[in-house]
């Protein structure tokens, strides 16, 4: 597990800056969202802490590193994305596997690893299904799976569950909370929904333009948001 940290990040796409200078301090084991807005620039920040893209200021820290020349492979971290891809010629056990296979671990660890991330998500039954035979809600675990397996420092999360229906995305998102009960791992969670950020999140960012403007527990967001954008945002009263 690993704190991260952002201190001061910037970014510019040409002469246009869409991040503003961010501050954020993400505790080991803890659980934030990031909320705001559609084109708030929230997948940007998230891409940013990944190395899939390059901060144009700043700083960012995962543990004790200062990651900003690092790759994004190297970054012990694992992301989980909204278009999941998965191997769709691979069983969902071979899907799981393949991140370690290519790292060369050694076939006792990798089946060890897949199955206790199977029985974690409920995909023990399924292993040698191919992804067209399952479900969207057991696609969306096998891509999580391929997360758990490489037992990252840090999980990424962008809109993972905005493809999936109404129900399957309240049964995911109590299905997330009890992964996180479970393996603790630092977790960064972007989404535009309100609901899944109050119920996800240990800690909210709400950003708004490109700028954090509250960053705090869902109650101290909700009881005394920071702005008239949170406020309004978020739905409470004031
Ligand atoms: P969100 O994920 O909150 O919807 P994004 O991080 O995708 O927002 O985008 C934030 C802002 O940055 C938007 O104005 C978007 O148009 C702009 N942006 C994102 N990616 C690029 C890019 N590759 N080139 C230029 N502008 C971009
Ligand atoms: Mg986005």
């Amino acid at each position: 597990m690993a704190e991260v940290t952002l201190a001061g990040v910037r970014k510019s796409y040409s002469e246009l800056e869409v991040i503003h200078g961010v501050d954020l301090r993400i505790a080991d084991g803890e659980f934030v969202v990031i909320v705001g807005p559609s084109g708030c620039g929230k997948s940007t920040l998230l891409r940013m802490i990944a190395g899939l893209e390059r901060i144009s200021a700043g700083e960012i820290m995962i543990g004790e590193r200062v990651v900003n020349e690092v790759e994004p492979g190297d970054r012990d971290i694992a992301m989980v994305f909204q278009n999941y891809a998965l191997y769709p010629h691979m069983s969902v056990y071979d899907n799981m596997a393949y991140g370690l296979k290519i790292r060369g671990m050694s076939k006792a660890e990798i089946e060890a690893r897949v199955n206790v991330a199977a029985e974690t998500l409920q995909l023990g039954d399924y292993l040698q299904r191919k992804p067209r035979q399952l479900s969207g809600g057991q696609r969306q675990r096998v891509a999580m799976g391929r997360a758990i397996v490489r037992q990252p420092s840090v999980f990424l999360f962008d809109e993972p569950l905005s493809n999936l229906d109404a129900k399957l995305r309240v049964q995911m998102r109590i299905e997330i909370k009890r992964l996180h009960r479970t393996f603790g791992v630092t977790s960064v969670y972007v989404t535009h929904d309100q609901v899944e950020a109050m119920t996800l999140a240990d800690r909210l960012v709400v950003m708004n333009s490109g700028v954090a403007e509250h960053v705090g527990t869902p109650m101290e967001v909700y009881e005394r948001p920071a702005t008239t954008f949170v406020a309004g945002f978020i739905g409470s009263p004031s």
